[in-house]
């Protein structure tokens, strides 16, 4: 068994890939971090002739953005319904709207860019782990359709197997709106159309520190030093104390994957007829769907440590994959990998500014379509061309004490575990 990234694995970066080594003087917009928020709005701003620089401190796309499970499905982390109680009625509506734009914009960036990432909008299915939470989704339903007009299908328990190959459920609630994609293929073929567009990428580029200047910013690199009228910080989970302000607000969690060997297109039609990507309704959730080449992809975690053993980890999530698909007990796991997500104490993306940086994070485990969308959204605010956004009209949430260790993880753990065992 591997423990790297199967989608990185299967698909390297291209040797192609046009990265820059001489820095220049200057630059209208520094970025740090190259993963979807970062290229996106690297693509935007570079798309209006601005002169752009993304610095990433490893390979480009080398953080979450070639390591997720590729599902692209409306809403954010927290609830829409969580959301409406937390926030205004118009802004939650904004939210679900922005959720929904979202998977459309990645749609029309994968085809304008000709990126070739397996893109397919088959739908997804969320699975009720209880009866109580099937109850739920059935109020959930209704109240999607009232609020926003967005249907989705109810599916009974005596329904699934047209949804999944498994009784484990109590019934399940599809979506057509979703969709899935090969990771690195998307964050790569992203990062090519960016440098097409003149976009410079800098891989093992640390950006070290970020000092204000009388024109703009002193960006000091690895490399070397670039000055810049603008800096975006594009780092999410994997955000550092490079802005020591900006650690507090998003903390990071590990999130974990396993693939199995390709199955039979039997048993891949039994498991996934069709081809949905799934996630149950427990807290420590579990996400999982069929890869392009017809893997079973099952991902999760079982604590909220970013430092887990990949082979206990391979372990415990083919476990819970075994309990759902009893005929994958005897296929092989061929790759087991984790990645960061930055989560935030609001479960809410945010976009900020502090001490004139700009920054955009929080995705929670939830990113691959929203952080396309937030880092084209701030891309269009440098340039006037919007004027505001949702994202940065909500208070951030911070834990008393914390900056940079994160001592509440273990007792979050707990109380989830609580949830799981109560809700
Ligand atoms: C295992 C896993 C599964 C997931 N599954 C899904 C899913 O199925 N669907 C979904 O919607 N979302 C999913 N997500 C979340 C999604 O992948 C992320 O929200 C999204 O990729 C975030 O993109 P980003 O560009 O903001 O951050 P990242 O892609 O994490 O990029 C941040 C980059 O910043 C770089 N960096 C950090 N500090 C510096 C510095 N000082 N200088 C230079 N570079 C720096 C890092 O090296 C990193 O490459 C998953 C995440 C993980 C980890």
């Amino acid at each position: 068994m591997k423990t790297e990234p199967f989608w990185t694995d299967e698909f390297a970066r291209p040797d192609d890939l046009p990265v820059a080594s001489e820095l220049p003087t200057s630059v209208d917009v520094a970025i740090v971090g190259s993963g979807y928020t970062g290229l996106n709005a690297a693509r935007v701003l570079a798309k209006s002739g601005l002169s752009v620089s993304v610095f990433e401190r490893n390979t480009i796309g080398w953080g979450a953005s070639s390591r997720n499970g590729g599902m692209a499905t409306p809403g954010l982390k927290l609830d829409i319904s969580k959301i409406y109680k937390n926030y205004r009625a118009e802004l939650g509506k904004e939210f679900w709207q922005a959720s929904v734009n979202a998977i459309d914009l990645l749609d029309t960036i994968i085809n304008e860019e000709h990126i070739d990432c397996d893109w397919q909008r088959k739908g997804h299915c969320s699975l009720a782990f209880k009866q109580s939470h099937f109850d739920e989704m059935e109020e959930y339903a209704d109240w999607l359709d009232k609020e926003f007009g967005h249907k989705k299908s109810l599916i009974l328990k005596s329904e699934l197997q047209s949804e999944i190959g498994t009784d484990a459920f109590y019934g399940g609630l599809s979506d057509e709106t979703s969709g899935g994609l090969q990771p690195a293929k998307y964050v790569f073929g992203l990062a090519n159309a960016v440098a097409k567009l003149g976009v410079l990428l800098y891989e093992n580029s640390p950006v070290n520190t970020i000092q204000k200047t009388p024109r703009g910013f002193q960006v000091s690199t690895s490399n070397g030093t670039v000055q810049a009228n603008e800096v975006i910080v594009a780092t999410n989970g994997y955000t550092d104390l490079l802005v020591p302000e900006l650690r507090p607000r998003v903390f990071p969690v590990g999130s974990y994957i396993i693939v199995t060997e390709p199955l039979t297109e039997d048993l891949q039609n039994k498991l996934s007829p069709k081809s949905r990507m799934f996630y149950d309704s427990k807290v420590f959730i579990n996400y999982f769907r069929l890869t392009p080449d017809g893997r079973m992809l099952w991902g999760g975690r079982n604590n909220l440590s970013t430092d887990l053993d990949l082979i206990d980890s391979a372990k415990r999530l083919q476990k819970q994959m075994v309990s759902v698909f009893p005929e994958l007990k005897d296929v092989s796991i061929t790759h087991s990998w984790t990645g960061r997500l930055g989560v935030t104490f609001d479960l809410m993306p945010h976009i900020g500014r502090i001490n004139g940086i700009h920054y955009v994070n929080g995705y929670s485990g939830h990113g691959l379509s929203i952080a396309t969308y937030l880092g084209a959204e701030l891309g269009l605010m440098l340039l006037g061309e919007k004027d505001r956004s949702p994202f940065e009209e909500i208070n951030t949430k911070m834990m008393p004490l914390y900056r940079n260790k994160t001592w509440f993880l273990p007792l979050a753990e707990k109380y989830h575990r609580f949830l799981d065992w109560v809700s």
